[in-house]
């Protein structure tokens, strides 16, 4: 019998990673090429197709060794439906039926999900979650989010919107969000939130080697500098390190208190601040969660790095196509 395999795809604003896995979840192959997205829905469909053949083409194999596609998109969507309701990154993306539109093109089976939660499936099965039954995947990127499992199933919510940790309030008068809220972790607690903390100070008059830098313009601030300058032991720099770290620790308290999980695993581009971000979230959250429930939980970092998404997808189509969205 011929040897089959699955393909990931990360559907990005800029660019769409995929992958090719075979059936031990080993990448055999795997490219990056450009969304377009501005050029409309239609085109980046076109887009994802092409990524699919040059895939195939590269790896030797041929469409019908594909067992599955697994998709991970961002913002709200329905994966019963395989609908696309929204996009931020998209523009004039609304009610894009994803599955339907690629359906009549292929024989294996295509599914698709919010994009954390993808990642929350690919370091669950393949990463850091191997073998736990409660655990949560945060990404800090540029947004905040999350993903749940709980008694080793994935929370969907309502209308598939659990995890939005991003949104917790966590100040009854604070930073505006896009969600119509103001004072939500995520304006805080991501690579966007950390630099405005930082920008704040910065109009507060105080003073960082950053700027030498970036010729005091705060535009061209980075997370990534906030934490070169800490390990330079910048004041300013470790001061906002730990301001962010504190609120997520607050954040994450709660999250213990409400689901009891015995693993949190942050994820996302600026989980590359390690432990000068988590130590003090660490030290926060076991001193405001509920001891015996903050005792069982450790909070890791991420294990599969750029491969998340492609990965997370794959295993959530293999997940969906053999046993459901549950485990
Ligand atoms: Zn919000």
């Amino acid at each position: 019998m011929e040897d089959t395999y699955i393909i990931g795809i990360d559907l990005g604003g800029t660019n769409i990673k995929a992958g090719l896995f075979n059936e031990q979840f080993a990448a055999v192959e795997e490219l990056t090429i450009l969304t377009e997205a501005q050029e409309g829905p239609a085109h980046v469909l076109e887009r994802i197709r092409l990524a699919v053949a040059q895939l195939c083409e590269r790896g030797g194999i041929g469409e019908r060794q594909i067992t599955c596609m697994g998709m991970g998109i961002p913002g709200l969507l329905d994966p019963e439906e395989g609908l696309s309701v929204f996009s931020p990154n998209f523009p004039g993306w609304e009610e894009v039926h994803v599955v339907n539109e690629l359906k009549p093109y292929y024989d294996f089976d295509i599914y698709i999900d919010n994009d954390v939660r993808v990642n929350l499936y690919g370091e669950w099965q393949q990463g850091a979650g191997r073998g736990y039954r409660n655990l949560l995947l945060l990404t800090l990127g540029t947004g905040l989010g999350s993903g749940i499992v709980h008694d080793g199933k994935v929370l969907y919510g309502t209308t598939f919107s659990a995890g939005e940790i991003g949104h917790m309030n966590m100040f009854r008068q604070g930073r505006p969000c896009r969600c119509g809220s103001s004072g939500c972790l995520g304006r805080y607690v991501s690579a966007v939130g950390m630099v405005n903390t930082f920008k704040e100070k910065l109009q507060e008059g105080r003073t960082s080697v950053i700027g030498n830098w970036t010729e005091h313009d705060p535009e061209r601030i980075t997370a990534k500098m906030i934490s070169e300058a800490y390990d330079l032991g910048d004041l300013l720099a470790v001061e906002v390190m730990h301001e962010t770290g504190e609120l997520l620790g607050f954040g994450l308290a709660n999250v213990i208190n409400l689901l009891n999980p015995e693993l949190i695993i942050i994820g996302g581009g600026m989980s590359a601040a390690g432990d000068r971000l988590l130590r003090r979230v660490r030290e926060t959250a076991d001193a405001h969660a509920l001891k015996l429930s903050s005792s069982h939980c450790r909070i890791v970092q991420a294990e599969l790095g750029s491969r998340a998404g492609t990965l997370g997808a794959a295993v959530y189509a293999h997940q969906r196509k053999h046993r459901g969205r549950d485990s």
